[in-house]
């Protein structure tokens, strides 16, 4: 009897032995067919100058509260109209809610769908203290040893800029496309984009455009982030994430701390943040990161392989390992993160209320509804309430089996021979988000190369692009402009 259970458990441990090695090994890579391409010959000197002018003007998103940098944005249309004279006279220029831009290419083929290329114009402040931290300070465009600094060349004029780069050398070359392109350039984008992107968004879905697909900044090119993989990887988000803020209130009773109760306003709302922290939201592995996974696996060392070609069996196994990193926890969870807390005013008064500010980044599939009902079953306390302060819901997950998306994969490819290519999740948020309503396939994705580091000059210190790396993204768009029309 026992050697025969024996013998059956054996038999059972060889089966999934053998069937974890048949999937493992018969996991390759899918291979794309990308043209050999001539490169488009590109005056990186004048480029780079023009980048530079662009950075030198100051046009700063503070708050939904502060004025709009008016007189800036005036300049920064007037280096554009006199910088691309050829886009100024082909193709149609409206201006929505004061300072975005939406710009018209007409495409020959009306029986196609259009193609909306989009880029925002602000950029966010430099952080009060942290000028001096600048190699070359942050507005100066300052070009040296081959590349461009200051706010903006990472996000994100650089692609407004090398979107109409791309269009002015086509022109000169008598191109036009096949498929209508929209410009859409927003000039809010950094305070959420509503007077700009939600503008033009809303104008476009008046006017029944049905886009073919959307193409914003999101992610990019990054090395060295991946296990095992020593090739730069091309991510092309399919989704962001969402935004919740919540304001939590607890309230007690006030009085002298002499005879305080046994838990007061500050030990409510600290107790309420703990429980938040020690219960957070579940992880699991979704589209998009699981398509990511998967087009990556073969690429991986074997364990990885092994384990991503098997998820049938070892998801648990791969969620729990991915909620350890804390880039890669954010890839599987709604993240919660306690930012602000306030309560009390004197060492010997009990406060009659306390708060505290979580922020949310909700993954695609969660609503607002479902965190605001997991914030009040966690902290459990009546005296605590939960109030939104900002939200939208994450964004929904677009197709990486569309055509759109195997153009814009083919271009990377074509442009960038030596890159991989693979679906991503945006963690943070972009103007997409407005034209979802009406888009149904979004991609976010610039060809900027990142090392694991420079993700940090981001809205940070230290902002540049390389000319090299600017050339190669005008490319990717003159190329991507040839192949929209496929
Ligand atoms: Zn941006």
């Amino acid at each position: 009897m026992i050697k025969k259970i024996i013998i059956g458990v054996v038999g059972i441990v060889l089966i999934l032995v053998a069937v974890i090695a048949f999937k493992t090994i018969t996991n390759t890579p899918k291979t794309i067919q990308a043209e050999q391409i001539n490169k488009a010959n590109i005056d990186a000197d004048a480029v780079a100058q023009r980048l530079s002018q662009a950075v030198q003007i100051k046009t700063i998103s503070v708050s939904h509260n502060a004025p709009v940098a008016q007189a800036e944005f005036k300049k920064l249309h007037a280096l554009i109209d006199a910088s691309f004279p050829l886009v100024a006279q082909k193709l149609t220029k409206e201006v929505f809610g004061n300072h975005s831009l939406l710009y018209t290419w007409q495409g020959s083929d009306a029986s196609l769908q259009p193609g909306i290329l989009m880029g925002h114009m602000d950029v966010v402040p430099v952080e009060a203290g942290t000028e001096q931290n600048w190699e070359h300070p942050p507005f100066s465009g300052k070009i040296i040893d081959g590349t461009i600094w200051g706010r903006g060349t990472l996000d994100d004029k650089l692609s407004v800029f090398a979107i109409l780069e791309a269009a002015e050398y086509q022109l000169a070359q008598g191109f036009s496309p096949k498929r209508t392109l929209y410009f859409a350039f927003g000039h809010d984008e950094e305070i959420g984009g509503e007077n700009g992107a939600g503008k033009i968004a809303e104008h476009l879905k008046n006017q029944g455009v049905n886009p073919a697909f959307t193409l914003d900044e999101g992610m990019v090119v990054v090395k060295d982030i991946m296990p095992g993989i020593s090739q730069p990887i091309a991510f092309i988000a399919l989704a962001e994430k969402g935004y919740l803020t919540l304001e939590l209130t607890a309230s007690a009773e006030g009085g002298h701390s002499s005879i305080p109760p046994k838990a007061t306003a500050v030990g409510k709302i600290s107790r309420a943040i703990a429980r938040l922290e020690e219960n957070r939201l579940s992880a699991s592995l979704q589209s998009p990161v699981s398509d990511m996974l998967e087009t990556l696996a073969p690429h991986m060392p074997i364990s990885l392989k092994a384990v991503i070609s098997n998820r049938w069996l070892l998801d648990p196994v791969l969620v729990d390992q991915l909620a350890k990193g804390k880039t890669t926890n954010a890839m599987v969870r709604t993240t919660t993160a306690a930012t602000i807390i306030n309560g009390g005013t004197k060492d010997n008064v009990l406060p009659s209320t306390a708060r505290a500010t979580v922020n949310f980044r909700l993954l695609p599939g969660d609503t607002i509804e479902d965190i605001v009902e997991h914030v009040n079953s966690v902290v459990d306390d009546p005296d605590v309430t939960a109030k939104i302060m900002q939200g939208n819901n994450p964004s929904k997950v677009s197709s990486s089996d569309s055509d759109s998306y195997r153009m814009i994969e083919k271009t990377v490819r074509e442009v960038l021979p030596d890159v991989l290519v693979s679906p991503g999740l945006m963690l943070a948020g972009s103007d997409t988000k407005h034209y979802e309503p009406f888009s149904e396939n979004s991609y976010r994705f610039i060809p900027m190369r990142f090392g694991p580091k420079d993700i940090a000059r981001v809205h940070g210190t230290n902002e540049r692009i390389y000319i090299d790396n600017y050339a190669e993204i005008i490319q990717f768009y003159i190329r991507l402009m040839e192949n929209s029309g496929t």
